[in-house]
């Protein structure tokens, strides 16, 4: 056989209503054509709906999938009231749910999430592990078990994430280079909440040691919080800069950044731009967002995540990032057709861009990771935010358990 898959009756996001189809061979997308040529194994016809590169979500706190269920709505009262001002209490309060971790359970909630992503073609995510005196190595355990259970069907970027600081969390440091040498990929960090300037830029550069000292990539969840005074998006970039990481850095949340005075806005997004800092934004996890409209028009790489499902912060979410961009078009009002199609570049190629994913796009020699949607528009599948039809991964057809 030529082919292993041959999608027919599909429309694509540039073929101007046109049906197209699309052979995919070894992992790629071999061919895209009026008619291809050629025997496949299989053939899938997507009777004239959508076909578009799968989902990528920029964000999860996938150690902490469900866990609301064990406690009370205080932390979540307390991160989405009064602008933000409670932030940082709200992670105090969450914390408390990493007295009983255990990887054993959690890798049962993981195991459910991830079933999710599979379902509504969410085949790659970005994901946070709290690694901390408190969490010790119990959930990136748990996340780095998933990543292998799930390798055909969900790529996992598993970050070693210090939660609750790392000059206020002595000893988190060390559990981050034990995660790295488990086998984390990414570095984590959270600057904003050290109690001081001195001790958020202390925090940043040790975290960027671990990363040069292993060669990972760096993601911060970055000032978090209704205070425009918080500084550590800059301060992220300037270290970035300094060691020369261009590219290999994203900021999550950057939510202090709806409240900057314009001059100051400029200059971060300046200097967003010279570090090539990826920005993941996800406006429906709390009342301030990132200022994603002018990021995208400067060309800053911008992706959207679903941050959180039913934890001590946000209590749904269901690994649907059709339905993270639902909800984004209407907290961000973008609702034109045109912003549709930015919004769905957030949650597919914008995305893997800011995650370093390469070849996620639907054109030949790129990645076979794709959905068939039971939409013929983006305008649709963002209306109904249904599951895919079809989803691949590695040009191999992939179903939830
Ligand atoms: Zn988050």
């Amino acid at each position: 056989m030529q082919y292993d898959v041959l999608i027919t009756n599909a429309k694509t996001r540039f073929s101007g209503g046109k049906t197209l189809q699309i052979a995919l061979k070894d992992g790629k997308v071999a061919k895209i054509a009026d008619k291809v040529e050629g025997a496949a194994a299989k053939t899938v016809d997507a009777g004239g709906h959508l076909v578009t590169e799968s989902f990528v979500n920029g964000h999860l706190h996938l150690c902490k999938v469900y866990t609301l269920a064990m406690m009370d709505d205080a932390a979540i009262a307390a991160y989405t009231g009064e602008s933000m001002g409670g932030a940082m209490t709200a992670i105090e309060l969450a914390a408390t749910v990493k007295e009983q971790y255990d990887e054993k359970w959690i890798i049962e909630n993981v195991r459910k999430a991830l079933d999710l992503a599979v379902k509504f073609g969410n085949t790659h995510i970005r994901a946070f592990a709290d690694t901390d005196t408190k969490a010790r190595l119990e959930g990136v355990k748990a996340l780095l078990r998933a990543r292998e259970e799930y390798k055909d069907r969900v790529t996992l970027q598993v970050v070693a994430f210090p939660q609750d600081g790392v000059v206020r969390d002595p000893g988190a440091e060390e559990y981050i280079e034990e995660a790295l040498k488990l086998g984390a990929d990414v570095v984590g960090g959270i600057p904003w909440i050290e109690y001081t300037d001195a001790d958020a830029q202390e925090h940043i550069d040790r975290m960027f040691a671990l990363a040069k000292k292993y060669n990972k990539d760096v993601s911060m969840l970055i000032d978090d919080a209704g205070d425009p005074t918080l500084k550590t998006l800059e301060m992220l970039a300037v270290t970035t800069i300094r060691e020369g990481w261009e590219g290999r850095v994203t900021a999550q949340h950057s939510r202090a950044m709806a409240l900057y005075p314009e001059p100051y806005y400029r200059k971060i997004e300046y200097l967003l731009k010279r570090a090539n800092i990826g920005v993941v934004s996800d406006p429906q996890t709390g009342p301030l967002y990132a200022r994603v409209k002018s990021l995208y028009k400067a060309g800053v790489r911008i992706a959207l995540g679903q941050d959180d499902i039913a934890d001590a912060y946000y209590p749904f979410g269901r690994n649907n990032m059709l339905e993270v961009a639902f909800l984004a078009a209407h907290l961000m009002w973008m609702t034109h057709r045109d912003e549709m199609e930015i919004l769905y570049d957030l949650i597919t190629t914008n995305a893997a861009e800011a995650l370093n994913v390469s070849g996620h796009k639907l054109v030949e020699g790129g990645n076979a990771d794709l959905v068939v949607l039971n939409a013929n528009s983006v305008w649709e599948a963002l209306w109904s935010h249904e599951a895919p039809l079809h989803v691949f991964k590695n040009g191999v057809e992939i179903t939830a358990i």
